[in-house]
């Protein structure tokens, strides 16, 4: 179970994404390995607003989304927590794109189509980098 700590707490992930196909897709990633999806959000507005109820260790942003992209998110999210962990998940990879979201703070990129044990281990590496292990 990679999703879970050895205090046998679970990974919390917020999953944004515009396409209720990725969102479930993405659970069905993640949930097998015991990491727990603690809210979904199909906007940069929504995720923003939620992230303030929620906190949680890793959030999976998409990148093209209406009302608000996942660029403009990650920036606000990054704003009220400099800390908070982002996995950038799009289809769109090209080299100016991710130096934005680099410079918005996303510690990694996955694209899209993913598989499963990509984005975990992704998420590992990204949740080790603050000096947490599991
Ligand atoms: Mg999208």
């Amino acid at each position: 179970m990679k999703g879970v700590r050895p205090d046998g707490t679970p990974i919390t992930v917020m999953a944004v994404d515009d396409s209720p196909v990725t969102r479930k897709m993405i659970k069905k990633a993640l949930e097998p390995e015991g990491f727990l999806v603690v809210g979904e959000a199909g906007n940069g507005k929504e995720a923003v607003e939620l992230y303030l109820n929620l906190q949680p260790d890793i959030i999976t942003m998409d990148i093209t989304m209406p009302v608000m992209d996942g660029l403009e998110a990650a920036a606000a999210i990054k704003d009220i927590n400099p800390g908070q962990k982002i996995l950038m998940l799009s289809a769109m990879g090209d080299n100016d794109l991710l130096n934005e979201a680099r410079a918005r703070g996303i510690n990694d990129f996955c694209s899209k189509p993913f598989k499963p044990e990509q984005i975990i281990e992704k998420i590992l590496i990204i949740l080790q980098s603050r000096g947490e292990t599991y």
